[in-house]
């Protein structure tokens, strides 16, 4: 494993040298089925077609830093995506998530480099939303909630990502500025076949609204789901039943969602 780790280490290093990286997005939808917005997800491409998972190599970055600049480059790329959308009328609206990692959220000057992309791209930040997990919130929670709240100040939003997976007590949720939870994709995959998903997921749906949170289902993918989310008060959605996530070249279809 340790072997295996630092090949993989020496070829992420080499990625990142020559920008060997893409950035797909996956569409998130309102209840009409109406495009809102997307989530920007990392690929690396190795060989022809093949791409190595972020499941794979994101926690071996997070471990040698090297998500530090492979994370600069998601945000300022994803950044640049967001300025071409508000230059149209038609795309103006649209949101644009972006996943941050522990370590490059502890970053000292993280709230400097987010500033940085944002004027660099010349977007209106209060379409810029980022995701972060509990695992990005566990320890010091006054430099978290500082942190969070001069993001903020910038006009950038927050979504906790995978919520329900990890350990995030409710008082937590009160004390930080999230605008939005994303109810992690286990949940919902699991909600037909097992009560207590489904009770996790209307427990959330309602908890949501009594801390007058938004909501969006992950990994929504079939009908039925969406229906069952939809009766009881989802706003949002993301999954394979609205679209996997594409290189932006291929979004005319997502487009037409709008
Ligand atoms: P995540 O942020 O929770 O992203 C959602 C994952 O679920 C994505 O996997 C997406 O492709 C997948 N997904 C979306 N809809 C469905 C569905 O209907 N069914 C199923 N089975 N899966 C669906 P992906 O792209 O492989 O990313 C995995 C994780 O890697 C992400 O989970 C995120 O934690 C991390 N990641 C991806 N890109 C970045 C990045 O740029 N920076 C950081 N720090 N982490 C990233
Ligand atoms: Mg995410
Ligand atoms: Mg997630």
């Amino acid at each position: 494993v340790v072997d295996a780790n630092a090949r993989m280490e020496a070829r992420l290093h080499e990625a990142i040298e020559t920008t060997a990286f893409r950035l797909f997005f996956q569409p998130q939808v309102d209840r009409q089925g109406k495009l809102t917005g997307a989530e920007a997800l990392i690929r690396w491409p190795v060989a022809e077609g093949q791409m190595v998972s972020p499941a794979e190599f994101i926690p071996l970055a997070e471990d040698t830093g090297q998500i530090v600049p492979i994370g600069l480059w998601v945000l300022r790329t994803a950044c640049a995506q967001l300025a071409l959308w508000q230059s149209q009328a038609q795309t103006r609206h649209l949101t644009m998530a972006v996943n941050v990692s522990a370590r490059q959220f502890h970053q000292p000057d993280f709230v400097a480099s987010v500033r940085k992309c944002v004027t660099a791209a010349g977007i209106d930040p209060s379409r810029l939303k980022l995701e972060l997990t509990e695992g990005v919130i566990l320890g010091d929670s006054n430099e978290v909630v500082a942190r969070m709240n001069q993001l903020r100040e910038l006009g950038i939003h927050f979504a906790l990502d995978d919520f329900g997976t990890g350990y995030s007590s409710l008082s937590c949720l009160k004390r930080l500025p999230f605008d939005e939870l994303k109810i992690d994709q286990s949940f919902i995959r699991d909600m037909a076949s097992n009560e207590s998903s489904e009770a996790i997921v209307l427990a959330i749906l309602s908890m949501s609204q009594a801390l007058d949170l938004e909501v969006l289902a992950e990994g929504v993918e079939t009908p039925i789901q969406r229906e069952f989310l939809r009766l009881h008060g989802c706003e949002r959605y993301q999954g394979y039943l609205f679209g996997k996530p594409q290189p932006i070249e291929n979004w005319a279809d997502f487009l037409a969602m709008t």
